[in-house]
């Protein structure tokens, strides 16, 4: 069947098409540019990630997202937030304030519905494929299962082929998320994670802790120093 994946060039799209690629084929990556801080190390990130896998790769850019996103991820007047590896458990605290300062209008939900856009003009079957996960899960609704289950039965009725959205790694935590990818051989060296675009990863943003965390979980000390430095 014909596939979709939403790839932002992070740990979970990136392992999520490995995955997918396991038993399925995948016809067209999609990257969404709505003047995130990271966008052009996203967008690079994407594009050597679906030419590594010969995928085709297309940038959809959506300037009225940036228009309309006043938190941090978007507007750099704003600090991000930088948070401590004990932070991220703090479902209730830490977390869940990071998950509000880089919040972005409605953004899973429009995202898939442009993808949805694409994947009806595909044929019967398409899918949508995306990296959700059941750790961001926890402070990001638009990431969980039950959303995920919600837009599928939106996609029964707004599109006439029944465009349906599967997640492989939406069961998975980060830590479940690097095992497979280390399992897969995803090149872990292309993935931009970091909600900043500096010349390195920040290493202190909510996103760049959670996958140091991930890899150290894993064993996977070379890569830390490879992504990470010496930090
Ligand atoms: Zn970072």
């Amino acid at each position: 069947m014909p596939g979709i994946i939403l790839l932002s060039g992070g740990l979970d799209s990136t392992v999520a098409l490995a995955l997918h690629l396991e038993k399925n084929v995948v016809d067209l990556a999609l990257t969404f540019d709505y003047g995130q801080r990271a966008n052009q190390r996203e967008i690079s990130a994407a594009r050597s990630i679906a030419e590594h896998y010969h995928i085709p790769h297309k940038v959809v850019p959506l300037p009225f997202l940036q228009e309309q996103t006043f938190s941090a991820l978007v507007n750099r007047s704003e600090g991000l937030p930088l948070m401590e590896l004990s932070d991220l458990d703090d479902l209730d605290g830490q977390a869940q304030k990071s998950a509000r300062q880089v919040w972005v209008p409605n953004r899973n939900g429009l995202f898939l519905n442009i993808a949805a856009v694409y994947a009806e003009n595909m044929g019967d079957g398409a899918v949508l494929i995306t990296g959700f996960n059941s750790e961001e899960a926890a402070t990001f609704p638009d990431n969980s299962l039950e959303f995920m289950a919600a837009m599928n039965i939106c996609f029964t009725f707004s599109t006439q082929n029944q465009v349906t959205i599967v997640s492989e790694t939406s069961i998975y935590s980060k830590k479940e998320i690097v095992r497979e990818g280390l399992r897969l051989h995803v090149p872990f060296e292309h993935i931009w994670s970091c909600y900043e675009s500096e010349e390195r990863v920040c290493g202190q943003c909510e996103s760049c802790l959670r996958l140091k965390r991930a890899l150290l979980a894993n064993g996977a000390q070379g890569l830390v120093t490879q992504l990470f430095g010496f930090q």
